[in-house]
């Protein structure tokens, strides 16, 4: 219980020494290699005046300096901040002002970014606080194919930027390690007070806000996981590290987890189908967090019977509803188990889960984690419903945030009487299992109804053409709003409004049946594949004016 987060690294390196603690393209890491290089980067930091409460920002993909950078920081008694790689100026200035971070750690490829947001003259510029830029190459000794790093289409890997190491406190990452000290100074921390790291929230709904998260909350979230979970086996699971490390689903459920209980992390940069597949044939992983898409998308795979995908024994999928037939398909495919959880930024993340072993309820999100308290209040009253009712989720418990970094008022409307209020609309049903209905800020409010877009989209995924399906409330002079869906076809499919208006009408009452169709190429998506509604909305809104 009064553990910090390198503690954890420090306990299983002592008993796991040579334990592969992470792969990456083909080089395996020991346990004793990655507490070395994080208590390096510690003490580089430590020389350079980085320590207790001081914010230091991660900009990386996931590779195994992701896992050095994040230890190293947590020895050094400082905060973590972990930034998105593919976030734009904006939202990188947004951040990085926001939370103060004094350092960074990042990738060659991603300089240029973070130079155009310091501008020409950082002392003076938009983040002056931000003193120390190191920059890792990858590889720095390791195999790594640089076109990896480009999920988004227009961004090519183009010839390296020129670094001006040496200026402006940027250093190369292998100086400042060859550089430190083998050893950093102990820091003592109070792992109920100390934030180990500042989240920032995904920001499907608004701006992000960076979530405060003790070291307490995020031990606490991985060992409630392996409470629930219970046959993990320590020092024998390996990991498929698909998700990104920099987003909290994938830095508790794989990087605490599996260092919690000596595992091993597959490390892939980014989620590109044959790679993850050719990872789990050849590294034979039997973990496997994701989110819904990633499933889908492998599963949709043309080849994907021809690899043996039989190592995988769990998969936990969460951060946006699960098909059911997903769930189903993927069992078949692996001959694994597939349940369903929820979470959020704010809860470190995992409140809720399925039972893995024993009977689960598939379409609901399980049970609250041992030690989760969660209830549903009216949203009108507050008072707590009987099962049966919609109305908010409110859960409490120790991997609940302290609030959110420097907005007591944001924190003050979340956090009451000890509960977080999650913005989620839920439903417990007589055996205490919890769906999840729909966001409260997404309900669509036409003539008086209120209208579910997950309900309206449901339908429409279950159409045979559909292959993606967004559904928003646009303004309605009559109706104050009207529900327009976003669709996007399967491949070599024609499907008509008027065909999609005739299947909504017969499965839906009719207040819920779309008004507008748009087809679409794609759908706008977060890095984890949720769909961006808002996004969908702010579009909407700017055709309008
Ligand atoms: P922001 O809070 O900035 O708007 P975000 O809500 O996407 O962004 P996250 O903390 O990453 O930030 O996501 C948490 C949300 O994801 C939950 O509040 C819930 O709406 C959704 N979610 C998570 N798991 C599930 C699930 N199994 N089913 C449905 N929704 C889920």
């Amino acid at each position: 219980p009064d553990l910090a987060i390198g503690d954890l690294l420090l306990q299983t390196a002592a008993r796991y020494p040579s334990h592969e603690a992470l792969f990456f393209f083909g080089k395996r890491i020991a346990y004793k290699e990655l507490l070395a290089s994080a208590q390096r980067m510690a003490a580089g930091l430590q020389a350079a005046g980085i320590g207790r409460g001081d914010r230091v920002a991660i900009m990386l993909p996931n590779c195994p300096q992701t896992v050095i950078a994040y230890f190293g920081v947590l020895l050094a008694g400082a905060v973590v901040v972990m930034t998105n790689p593919l976030y734009v100026e904006r939202e990188l200035e947004h951040q990085l002002k926001d939370s103060g971070a004094v350092a960074i750690v990042t990738l060659d490829l991603l300089y240029p970014r973070l130079a155009r947001v310091r501008g020409e003259a950082p002392e003076s510029g938009p983040v002056p606080q931000l003193r120390k830029v190191i920059v890792t190459a990858i590889p720095d000794g390791l195999p790594f194919p640089k076109n990896l790093l480009y999920p988004i289409k227009q961004r090519r890997a183009g010839p390296l930027p020129d670094i001006p190491y040496g200026a402006n406190g940027v250093t190369r990452y292998a100086s400042f390690m060859a550089k430190a000290a083998r050893l950093p100074a102990e820091v003592q921390i109070d792992p109920e007070k100390d934030i180990a790291l500042l989240q920032y929230t995904g920001g499907t709904t608004g701006i992000a806000k960076g979530v405060m998260l003790t070291h307490r909350s995020l031990i606490a979230n991985a060992a409630q996981c392996t409470a629930w979970f219970y046959r993990l086996q320590e020092g024998k699971e390996r990991f498929l590290a698909a998700l990104p490390l920099f987003h909290v689903f994938g830095l508790t459920v794989i990087m605490n987890l599996s260092v919690l209980i000596a595992g091993t992390i597959v490390l892939l940069p980014r989620f590109e189908i044959e790679a993850v597949l050719k990872a789990i044939r050849d590294e034979k992983p039997s973990v496997f967090p994701g989110a819904p898409t990633m499933y889908v998308a492998l599963l949709n795979h043309p080849d994907v019977k021809k690899y043996d995908l039989s190592s995988i024994n769990v998969c936990i999928s969460g951060s946006a509803p699960l098909p059911i037939e997903v769930q189903t398909q993927f069992e078949a495919l692996t001959g694994g188990r597939l349940i369903e959880g929820y979470g959020l930024t704010e809860a470190a993340p995992v409140t809720h889960a399925n039972p893995l072993w024993t009977r689960r309820k598939i379409g609901t999100i399980g049970l609250p984690l041992p030690g989760t308290q969660a209830k549903v209040v009216a949203l009108d009253t507050g008072e707590e419903l009987p099962p049966g009712e919609i109305g908010e989720l409110l859960v409490q418990g120790p991997q609940v945030m302290q609030g959110y970094w420097n907005k007591p008022e944001a924190t003050a409307a979340s956090l009451q009487d000890g509960w977080l209020r999650t913005g989620d609309l839920a439903q417990i049903d007589a055996d205490g299992f919890f769906t999840i209905v729909d966001r409260i800020k997404d309900i669509i409010i036409a003539g008086g109804f209120n209208i579910y877009p997950r309900e309206v989209e449901e339908v429409l995924y279950e159409h045979p053409g559909v292959r993606d399906a967004a559904v928003i409330g646009v303004k309605d002079a009559y109706r104050g709003e009207t529900v327009k869906a976003f669709i996007v076809l399967r491949k070599d499919v024609n499907v008509s409004a008027v065909q999609l208006d005739r299947w909504c009408r017969e499965r839906l009452a009719v207040f819920k049946v779309p008004h507008q169709y748009e087809f679409r190429a794609d759908l706008p998506m977060t890095m984890i594949g949720k769909v961006l509604r808002r996004k969908l909305q702010e579009e909407e809104e700017q055709a309008a004016a």
